[in-house]
């Protein structure tokens, strides 16, 4: 990870890591102020969000949200259906506002946009997704500029709005967890999908020379999804990513990931009822159904701690249609518990790969002090098993010496406040309340 981290840093395309420059180059200090907005389309639902700054001492005076999730066929469809979807979520949003909120004369309202795919930044306000993710396959988007499309959505809805930062979900997240927190160096999203980003020296990035002074520092959107170098794959890992929507992408993703776990534990559970008839003589059919068993299930049974595991039993029933005797129960359970373990230590080695990398060309400015971790996601947020499992491998891979100055640190919706902080930072108007 440190190797193609640093390889990524030296020429855009020098790993499969992208190591994307988010033009964040100052994080927030707790003097932003006004009323800003922030849009969150990430891998399962859309937010609209208004937070209302007061400054260094009284921080967040408000915030109002609204959260829907993403219609499955919006993934499927045009640039133009998926931009209007979100601009109409905006319009309808600030429309419910009547006149509670008035703005001076001239100025517009402004918005941070999260939008957590990989997009090669070309400023703080504007971005070209370079690929989708997370089972996305909107059409005519890839190589276009992100703001530009939101921009004409927004145009088309009669709404004036004004797009001051584009930002990926874990540099909100950091943004959002920096904003209390000054120790915060790394923030990982641990969800649908997993990225993480951090805090790099400006002189430790050789493809910005040319660009930039050498002193300071930026955030780096490593897009961490996409790494492979040396990851050891099963058949089932191997099978599940030729059968997907971007084979030969975001290896790590799909190892590590909310989206894939459970898909991953469904095709053993289907070669161990073909080879070994676990569920009885017959395969039942509904296991031969892609994404059928997600991993929201797998955590609900691993949550089952009773004897004969009906909670799994009914789980099992109700997802797939599977009938289990106890000792199938516990089979499945080993599987789910083998996957996620595998899945929480990667991610915690990832972590580990980042704070070396960081160790190393600070020359011990990063171990010798407290150092923050922020994580959200709903994998990490929601799987207490995932969540142990990635901070054993921390503990192990660090020693406990220096895991003890590592905090890993839940940042709840982090994001959503870390959008609207950097957008008010390069704010153009400067709304104040
Ligand atoms: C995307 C990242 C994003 C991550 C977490 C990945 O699929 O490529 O940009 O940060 O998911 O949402
Ligand atoms: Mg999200």
């Amino acid at each position: 990870m440190a190797a193609d981290m640093r390889a990524g840093l030296v020429v855009d395309g020098g790993s499969d890591l992208k190591m994307i420059l988010s033009y964040v180059n100052s994080l927030p200090t707790g003097n932003e102020n006004g009323l800003i907005y922030a849009l969150d389309l990430g891998g399962t639902n859309f937010r609209v969000l208004r937070v209302q700054l007061g400054g260094k001492d009284k921080r967040v005076l408000d915030t109002e949200f609204e959260q829907v999730s993403i219609p499955q066929g919006l993934m499927f469809s045009t640039t133009e259906e998926l931009f209007d979807f979100i601009a109409s979520g905006l319009a309808k949003f600030v429309r419910t506002e009547g006149g509670r909120f008035s703005l001076p004369h001239g100025s517009k309202r402004e918005i941070g946009f999260t939008f957590s795919f990989p997009v090669k930044q070309t400023s703080i306000d504007s971005g070209i997704l370079i690929k989708w993710t997370k089972g996305f396959a909107v059409s005519g988007t890839a190589g276009k500029d992100v703001v530009a499309c939101l921009n004409e959505a927004m145009e088309r809805q009669g709404l004036d709005m004004r797009v001051s930062a584009l930002v990926n979900d874990t540099v909100a997240t950091l943004a959002g967890a920096r904003y209390w927190d000054d120790d915060v160096m790394v923030a990982v999203i641990l969800g649908t999908g997993t990225n993480a980003c951090y805090v790099e020296r400006v002189d430790a990035i050789p493809k910005l020379r040319s660009q930039m002074s050498s002193s300071g520092s930026t955030i780096i959107n490593t897009e961490w999804g996409a790494f492979s170098n040396g990851l050891p794959l099963t058949e089932f890992d191997k099978d599940m990513d030729a059968a997907s929507i971007n084979p030969g992408e975001q290896i790590f993703e799909k190892t590590i990931s909310g989206m894939y776990l459970g898909e991953i534990v469904r095709r053993v559970l289907l070669k161990m009822a073909e080879a070994d008839a676990l569920f009885g003589e017959s395969v039942p059919e509904k296991l031969s159904t892609p994404f059928l068993l997600g991993t929201p299930d797998l955590c609900a049974m691993q949550q089952d701690y009773s004897s004969n595991l009906e909670a799994v039993e009914s789980i099992l029933n109700n997802a797939i249609g599977v009938r289990s005797n106890v000792n199938a129960r516990k089979v499945v359970i080993e599987v789910c518990d083998t996957i996620v373990k595998r899945g929480g230590r990667l991610a915690g080695a990832g972590i580990v790969g980042i704070l070396l990398k960081m160790e190393q060309d600070s020359k011990g400015l990063i171990f010798g002090k407290r150092t923050v971790v922020a994580m959200d996601g709903g994998l990490y947020e929601h799987y207490p098993q995932y969540r142990k499992y990635l901070q054993d491998a921390v503990d192990e891979l660090l020693g406990s010496e220096i895991s003890r100055n590592v905090i890993i640190e839940h940042s709840k919706d982090g994001s959503g406040i870390g959008a609207a902080l950097l957008a008010a930072a390069n704010s153009k108007y400067a709304l104040k309340i």
